[in-house]
């Protein structure tokens, strides 16, 4: 008898898949529980396994962090997700041979507020990262100039919107404007101007 670290069972030898290499020439993994669970990683990779997953994270993570949960259902998100090119990012990770890096994300632009079709994005795993990463980077100042607020304005100087750091602005409205900032001209984007709030 041995007994499965999965389920907690003890079960005949026989029910264990053999393994050179384990002390015991067996699985600690009953063959029921291994079935199992290669199932679910096989379901997980689907594109319907990929939208539960996202969803189920997206409410794990409100709870942990006390806020409002998503203001959407699965089967809403699972529209928007497939209005927003979840197809091609899909199909990339699966043609990636499942690149971690390449798996389709789910990312807040403002990481004050909830999960909301307002403030998500779809972007790949890698690009996920890299936003955290700036956000650590933010957190702990070593690059203090991104912390501070930044005010889109026209030529007249007409406030047009204000971004509480020069990251969230650029992933907003999705181009940089370093030297916008730096040099008082307008955008080439849009044509309208940018400034630190006083
Ligand atoms: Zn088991």
């Amino acid at each position: 008898m041995k007994k499965c670290f999965k389920c907690g069972e003890n079960k005949e030898l026989e029910l264990f898949y053999k393994h050179k290499q384990m002390v015991n020439g067996h699985l600690n993994k009953c063959i029921e529980c291994t079935k199992k669970d290669v199932k679910d990683s096989n379901y997980d990779r689907t594109e319907k396994g990929v939208v539960r997953v996202i969803y189920k994270t997206q409410v794990r993570n409100s709870k942990a962090r006390k806020m409002e949960l998503p203001s959407y259902t699965k089967q809403e998100l699972k529209e928007w997700l497939y209005k927003n090119n979840f197809k091609s990012l899909y199909d990339n990770w699966v043609s990636s041979d499942f690149d971690k890096y390449k798996k389709p994300s789910v990312d807040r632009l403002d990481d004050f507020k909830s999960y909301s079709f307002e403030n998500i994005r779809l972007v790949t795993w890698d690009e996920n990262r890299a936003h955290q990463n700036q956000d650590i980077l933010n957190a702990t100042g070593t690059s203090g100039r991104r912390c501070k607020a930044v005010i889109q304005h026209d030529r007249y100087g007409n406030v047009l919107a204000e971004y509480h750091s020069y990251s969230f602005a650029k992933r907003t409205v999705g181009y940089s404007f370093e030297k916008c900032l730096k040099n008082g001209t307008p955008s080439r984007k849009d044509g309208t101007y940018w400034r630190y709030k006083k």
